[in-house]
């Protein structure tokens, strides 16, 4: 199985990357701020709840976010027989003790951290012009910022946390989005 975390702020490119790397190696995607966003359209209850956050740009709370996954995982184990690219989780350091926990019970593992890495004010332009296109929500300055805060003080520790494991792979995430991904599949195929 190949299983790969992409990984980076928010802005830097996940999104429009896990979708050409699906295509490529046929991985499983779970995009974890697509499945809240979904609940939240249906009008569930774990949506009421995690609209508070989002909308506020602070993370759902690990102990929630961590059996959202479990249960995503479970659900799709047939889709996901190639691997997994996920893609928003983890983004804290208990979140990713819990990944390793939930892919060692299933007999896997992480194969590698793609990290997309691109400057701040890039970043704020990238997420303003989406908010712009796409009217979504949380894509706009105030809660952007919070957003930015939000990562550099309980995400961006990952990185080393994954290089400790050998597993970060830096990936320039600026320039064409096809040089981009040329450069993430030259790391995967590398693996
Ligand atoms: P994203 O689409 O990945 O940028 O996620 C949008 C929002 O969903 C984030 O700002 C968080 O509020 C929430 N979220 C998504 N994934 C997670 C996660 N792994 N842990 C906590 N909150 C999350």
């Amino acid at each position: 199985m190949l299983n790969i975390v992409i990984f980076g702020a928010p802005g830097s490119g996940k999104g429009t990357q896990s979708d050409k790397i699906i295509d490529k190696y046929d991985l499983f995607h779970i995009s974890t701020g697509d499945v809240l966003r979904d609940n939240i359209k249906r009008g569930t209850e774990l949506g009421a709840t995690a609209k508070s956050y989002i909308d506020q740009g602070q993370l759902i709370p690990d102990e929630l976010m961590i059996s959202i996954l479990a249960d995503v995982l479970d659900a799709n184990k047939e889709a996901a027989v190639n691997g997994v690219i996920f893609d928003g989780f983890p983004r804290t350091i208990a979140q990713a003790e819990a990944l390793e926990a939930m892919l060692q019970e299933r007999g896997t593992a992480v194969s590698a951290v793609v990290g997309l890495e691109v400057p701040e004010e890039e970043l704020i332009e990238r997420i303003i012009l989406r908010g712009k296109q796409t009217g979504r929500s949380d894509d706009n300055m105030e809660t952007v910022k919070n957003r930015l805060n939000v990562y550099h003080n309980q995400t961006s520790p990952l990185k080393e946390f994954y290089q400790k494991r050998g597993l970060y792979k830096a990936i320039k995430g600026t320039g064409k989005i096809e040089e981009i991904f040329g450069d993430i599949a030259a790391a995967i195929d590398a693996l």
